[in-house]
């Protein structure tokens, strides 16, 4: 990063493409990783029930400092701008200024030839993507190149469509420069936020191969499923109005990301303590109380099943006998 950012010799020597990329990754991982924790500490709270909201549990504080992260450092809307300039400054690289577009015809071959740059473990992630066996639909879910073509494809297709109208308006007289691009932020706030997913996506895959012990490669393997496949899922509507997927598909990503949960469940204690979270910041009331109401209710239910009783436990909600409107 120092490096990148001062150069690694004089000022001349600085690197602009390497140097307008990490401003881009910088900016774009600050507004990723800063609505992940809004959310995952929301999920935390409720998941808590009425406890989570106690400030002994230390949720709330967690919170009302995290919320911000989203404002401060730069608005994570700017920041995801950013980005989506950066992405379109990398386009300008390839066919001209963007000054110049309503002037300049549009190239649509072109565009549709233009390669996305990879972003990290550039052979690896190229050699996964080129195995990708036969049509969409007889493609493991998790086969890892199906999973990054998908975030490559959406990222290029969302970059081409923002190309295509900010060239069609730049040649109108009837609004300025601003308009134009205003006109188009929700689809670039979009490419950019599916090229924060892809950058995220290759790094992982980076990381794996990074991985020695077998069991840990394994674990994230799996973590990495869930990550792509609930990301697709989460935007399965963009993936089935594009044809990307068919709604049998879309179903059995729904159906993989929960067989992907049921399989992670048993080692999530191993995934949190892969943070190394030191003990004092771990110190709040429902988890120095929380074994012993689970262990009493083990040795509850255990006492259930041995006098023949079903305990309670093993039933969900919808189970529930409840008279209507109750
Ligand atoms: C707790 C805290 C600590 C801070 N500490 C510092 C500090 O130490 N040093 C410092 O310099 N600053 C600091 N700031 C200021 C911080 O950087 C700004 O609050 C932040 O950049 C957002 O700017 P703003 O508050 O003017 O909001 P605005 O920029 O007015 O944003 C308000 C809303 O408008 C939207 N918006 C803004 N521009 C656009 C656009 N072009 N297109 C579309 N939507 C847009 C945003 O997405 C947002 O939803 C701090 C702020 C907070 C809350």
């Amino acid at each position: 990063m120092h490096d990148v950012q001062a150069g690694a010799g004089p000022a001349q020597d600085i690197d602009e493409v390497a140097q307008r990329e990490l401003e881009s990754r910088a900016a774009g991982l600050k507004a990723a990783n800063t609505w992940h924790a809004t959310r995952t500490i929301q999920l935390c709270r409720e998941a808590c029930g009425g406890a989570g909201y106690l400030a002994e549990n230390r949720l709330p504080v967690l919170k009302a400092d995290t919320d911000v992260f989203t404002t401060f450092e730069g608005d994570n809307t700017v920041l995801l701008q950013l980005v989506a300039k950066g992405l379109l400054t990398g386009y300008r690289d390839h066919f001209g200024s963007l000054d110049g577009w309503g002037k300049v015809a549009f190239v649509a071959e072109q565009v549709r030839e233009t390669v996305l740059e990879r972003t990290a473990a550039r052979g690896l992630i190229q050699r996964l993507v080129d195995a990708v066996p036969g049509r969409d639909d007889d493609v493991a879910l998790t086969d890892r190149g199906w999973q990054l073509a998908a975030f490559e494809d959406r990222e290029k297709h969302l970059l081409q469509g923002v190309i295509k109208r900010l060239r069609r308006n730049a040649g109108r007289k009837d609004i300025t420069p601003f308009d134009v691009f205003n006109d188009v932020q929700d689809h670039a706030l979009t490419a950019a936020r599916a090229h924060i997913d892809r950058v995220v996506l290759e790094a992982f895959v980076a990381g794996i191969e990074r991985a020695a012990d077998p069991g840990a490669r394994a674990l994230l393997e799996t973590v990495c499923d869930l990550f792509a496949l609930s990301g697709i899922e989460a935007d399965k509507g963009w993936f089935l109005q594009h044809g990307r997927l068919t709604p049998a598909r879309a179903k059995a990503v729904t159906s993989a990301v929960n067989d992907l949960l049921v399989q992670l469940r048993p080692h999530m204690r191993t995934l949190v303590d892969a943070f190394a979270i030191p003990d004092g910041w771990l110190a709040c009331a429902i988890l120095e109380e929380e074994p012993v109401r689970q262990q009493a209710m083990a040795a509850h239910d255990a006492e259930l099943r041995a006098a023949g009783a079903q305990p309670q436990a093993d039933d969900t909600a919808t189970a529930l006998e409840m008279t209507p409107a109750q």
